[in-house]
């Protein structure tokens, strides 16, 4: 890949001092220490706003470092930032409609910035380029790239929640805003949830239609996935088991004493839910006496946009019940909230995940909240209970944690009470597995996983194939069939020779089917072969009395005409890993109705062709993510095909088959393929420039023609074998 643009509302750095001179920082974070590499590599550039005006020795630094600030009068910044991002996108995407003002001004000024931005990078973009945008600031900035850069490469990241449609039809802006986002080729978003409700926006608002995830425009198509973030593990460990942090952790437990400690880290903002989580907290002291003396709650608040009105409501509100609480049940020398308005240091933030014996977070909508991962990340061992709430989007990975619903005050205290009651088995074990998890899923995976799908050919719009009828296409294959000496027909089966049916195992041959191939197989020199992903038992069954040879499980195994046995075709594979994907297998055969699994030697397959449309398409996507989590290092491959997921050996495919067969029984004179999936490109993939390949279906291929359906195929055939033995 080449040169990476990345575009955020903010540079990674801080520029302090004023007119005697400023100073540059490079902000840490996880985020940052993600994107860096990328930054790093080639002559990576990072476009944002500084956060103030630099000055010229300022700018020949940012420039040195590669930054390229955005110029930003101050009175449109305060209108796009606290203005339309914060009082209008912010309160919506998390539901609080309260919160939300859409002055069209600040609309205008959002317009604005968006254009400023998008203008910096078209100042800098060169072809080849891939430009990633990031966050809700900047939803414009995708079409107004597109516009200027029809081929550009252009990757869009949401770091909020995206609310349902019926939520965004609020926003009088809705339209545009969603337009903005079409310019990108991929969206990426937290969760699924939020992948859905993007598409239904983009289909009851804007009347697009997607399938899979995928909104297909003229000239490009606009994928949505759901990549949810990481953290940087390693600096996130580093500083929580620094000498500096071992210092603090002793220094707490000091002053603290005999007690378990219930630990909150937020932003002082509404979203996250602090007075519920107070409220939840005093409603346990109230009810249960003994953890007036036995438990503290640790309240660390980030100060946080207080240029607007609703947070410094949320700041007072807080205080308020702090010092409530503190005065029914505060005695000398103990103090049941200890509240902290202010930032901590890397070193007393991991200290305080090391202290705390329960992580409290309960957001009232979060995109995803990272705190929760960095305390699952800090605790190895196994001590620790993660109470977490169902609206963070970080609940759909760490499934082992308390959930709570914020809302319900008593239920969270209930919640409470059980964490600190757990004792060290079952806090072990909800905690190991989501420590792992996190672990192998840190911030250098998702942005690994993110460029890799925004930069997969794959995943480019092929071109269409022109669509032929069965008798056009045979007049052109006529002539080299009937003078080929040694022809080979290789026949895909499902969608290409025999039409889908609801239940896969009842797609069985047709005599129709068994007559072509059987007169196909007849004609002299003519070496016809199915090559299908069917596993080898099954396609024994239905053609080993055929006059034809068979490929099965894309490409393990062949069985040649005339003969009775199978051969691999590779090494034996190590199928180790099926019994942990069958067992996740099994679990979203439980959560999606209508879903089945099938077995084969080398792969196992999860169908959900009978399940109601949109549910089985949003649970193959979210399936595939967890898969991909689970099996980072195991030797398979995960394909998504017409109402499957497969998940297969590495190495093998239908073009390796085909290359097999080739040298065993090639040179051919006339190659004809057929396919209607991403399995069959593969084989496309192989073929030289005289093959004749069909695509079955509508869509982008690598076939050099298309028919609409298996009949059209066997038409095909029929004429083919008519012109053959005529
Ligand atoms: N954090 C921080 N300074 C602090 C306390 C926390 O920088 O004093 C960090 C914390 O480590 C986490 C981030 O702020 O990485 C908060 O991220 P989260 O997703 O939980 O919420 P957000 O603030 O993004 O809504």
């Amino acid at each position: 890949m080449g040169r990476v643009i990345l575009v955020s509302n903010r540079l990674p750095v801080t520029i302090e001092g004023g007119s005697s001179g400023q100073r540059v920082n490079r902000s840490s974070g996880g985020l940052v220490s993600g994107l860096d590499p990328l930054h790093q590599q080639g002559d990576g550039l990072w476009i944002g706003y500084p956060g103030a005006s630099p000055d010229i020795s300022t700018r020949v630094l940012l420039k040195e470092m590669r930054l390229e600030p955005v110029d930003i009068p101050a009175s449109e910044y305060s209108g796009f930032y606290d203005g339309f991002s914060n009082s209008a996108i912010w309160p919506l995407f998390h539901y609080l409609l309260e919160y939300c003002n859409f002055d069209p001004a600040a609309f205008k000024a959002y317009k604005r910035v968006n254009k400023r931005f998008a203008d910096a990078v078209l100042a800098h973009a060169e072809e080849g380029d891939t430009i990633w945008v990031h966050d809700y600031q900047l939803m414009l900035v995708p079409s107004m790239l597109r516009e200027k850069l029809p081929g550009a490469r252009i990757g869009f990241f949401l770091h909020s929640p995206f609310p349902a449609s019926e939520v965004m039809r609020v926003m009088p802006q809705r339209e545009e805003i969603l337009r903005g986002l079409l310019g990108a080729d991929l969206i990426g978003v937290h969760t699924y949830e939020y992948a859905d409700h993007l598409a239904q926006s983009f289909r009851r608002i804007l009347g697009l239609e997607s399938r899979q995830g995928v909104v297909n425009l003229s000239g490009h198509s606009v994928r949505i996935e759901a990549h949810p973030l990481g953290i940087d593990v390693e600096n996130q460990r580093a500083a929580a088991f620094s000498k500096e942090a071992d210092r603090i952790l002793t220094q707490y437990k000091r002053t603290l004493g005999d007690v378990q400690v219930i630990l909150g880290v937020d932003r002082l903002d509404y979203t996250k839910g602090i007075p519920n989580k107070l409220e939840a907290f005093k409603s346990l002291l109230d009810r249960e006496p003994r953890w007036r003396e036995g438990a503290v709650m640790i309240q660390v608040a980030v100060p946080t946009r207080e240029a607007i009105g609703s947070y410094r409501d949320q700041k007072s509100e807080v205080e308020r019940l702090v010092g409530e609480i503190n005065g029914l049940y505060g005695k000398r020398g103990k103090t049941p909230v200890q509240y902290i308005y202010n930032s901590v240091s890397p070193a007393e933030l991991g200290a305080l995940y090391r202290l705390a014996d329960i992580a409290f977070v309960s957001p009232i909508r979060d995109g995803l909240n990272l705190v929760a991962k960095e305390y699952v990340a800090c605790r190895d061992d196994g001590g620790g209970v993660l109470v977490l709430s169902e609206f963070a989007g970080a609940a759909s990975e760490l499934g082992e944690a308390l959930r709570v619903n914020p809302w319900d005050i008593e239920g969270t205290a209930a919640q409470l009470e059980r964490a600190l009651d757990m004792g060290f088995g079952e806090r072990n074990e909800r905690m190991a597995p989501m420590h792992r998890r996190v672990v192998a899923n840190d911030v250098h995976r998702w942005v690994d996983r993110f460029m890799r799908s925004l930069g997969n050919p794959e995943n480019e719009v092929r071109a269409t194939p022109p669509m032929l009828s069965s008798s056009v296409l045979a007049e052109t294959l006529a002539g080299p069939f009937v003078s080929a000496k040694s022809p080979l027909i290789m026949l895909d089966y499902d969608g290409s020779l025999r039409e889908f049916t609801p239940r896969y195992e009842d797609a069985a041959p047709t005599e129709e089917i068994h007559k072509l191939l059987n007169d196909l197989g007849a004609l002299e020199g003519t070496e016809v072969f199915i090559n299908s992903g069917r596993d080898h038992h099954t396609l024994g069954e239905w053609f080993g009395d055929d006059d034809i040879s068979l490929i099965a499980e894309h490409g393990s195994w062949v069985k040649y005409k005339g003969k009775t046995k199978w051969q691999r075709l590779g090494p034996r594979p190590d199928v180790s890993w099926k019994r942990e994907v069958r067992s996740i297998l099994k679990e979203y055969v439980a959560r999606t109705q209508g879903a089945r699994i099938e077995e084969k030697s080398s792969a196992l397959v999860w169908h959900y062709r009978e399940a109601e449309d949109d549910v089985g398409e949003w649970q193959s996507l979210d399936l595939t993510t967890h898969l991909e989590n689970t099996l980072a290092s195991a030797p398979v491959e995960i394909l998504t095909g017409s109402k499957i997921v497969e998940i297969r050996q590495l190495g093998l495919d239908k073009g390796h088959a085909y290359d097999i067969v080739e040298s065993e029984r090639g040179p051919f004179d006339f190659v004809l393929v057929t396919g209607d999936d991403r399995t069959d490109e593969d084989l496309f993939a192989r073929l030289g420039p005289d093959a004749f390949s069909v695509h079955v279906g509508q869509g982008g291929s690598l076939a050099s023609s298309s028919l609409s359906s298996p009949a059209s195929v066997r038409r095909l055939l029929a004429l083919l074998v008519e012109a053959r033995s005529g």
